[in-house]
Formats: C-alpha cells, sequence, structure tokens
C-alpha cells in the first residue's frame, strides 16, 4: 500500500504546520502530483480519507493539481513535456530525455481554519 504510506507522509505534513502556525482544522490539503511519481490521485483520495479520520485532517477536501512530466531533451536542448517516464521527445523523437520535473508529489497549500 504505497498510497497508504504517502497519505500518512502527507498528514504528518499538515499536523506538523499546524504546529507551526497553530491551526486547529483543516478545511483544504491542495496536492501537487506530477504526471511521472507512480502516484495515482484516486487511490489518494481514497486512503487520503481513512488516514485522515481522527486527525486534524478529519473532513479536509483534498484537491489534487496533476503537474506535468518534463524532461531536457539533448538533441533539441530544450524542455519539453512527457507524459511518461522513457517516451520519446514529442517535437524529435529522441530518447536522450533527463527527468527534469514531474516526479514529486507535495503539499502546495492548506486551507486552514
Ligand atoms: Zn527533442
Amino acid at each position: 500500500m504505497h498510497e497508504m504510506a504517502l497519505c500518512e507522509g502527507i498528514i504528518g505534513i499538515v499536523e506538523e504546520e499546524a504546529r507551526n502556525r497553530s491551526f486547529s482544522r483543516v478545511k483544504a490539503v491542495c496536492l501537487e502530483i506530477g504526471a511521472l511519481s507512480h502516484v495515482a490521485p484516486e487511490a489518494i483520495k481514497f486512503c487520503f480519507e481513512a488516514v485522515a479520520v481522527r486527525t486534524i485532517a478529519q473532513g479536509a477536501r483534498l484537491e489534487i493539481i496533476a503537474t506535468p512530466g518534463i524532461a531536457w531533451c539533448m538533441a533539441c536542448s530544450k524542455s519539453v513535456e512527457i507524459k511518461q517516464r522513457y517516451e520519446p521527445c514529442p517535437s524529435c523523437g529522441s530518447h536522450q530525455l533527463q527527468v527534469t520535473g514531474g516526479e514529486e508529489m507535495r503539499v502546495n497549500k492548506l486551507e486552514v481554519a
């Protein structure tokens, strides 16, 4: 249960923020999920609700922003958008790509009460 562990991590971040900024209720959690992160947004939504029970984030709305996969194409010398890892460059077909973005999942912002 990869997503379960990720959700526990999200709750951990939220609880730490709550301690630092002293709020007691979270209305929404905005999460960025990179296209290359191997994280399934639907699974995250499902797990989040379960993991959030009896925590500060119970009942919080989860907003998911999908961020694109970005790679640097050595042949074109420019950044290109890719949908999957090991995909060829969409503009020249080269496989000489270096992934530079879209691999991460992070809490973008919290809406608190
Ligand atoms: Zn290219």
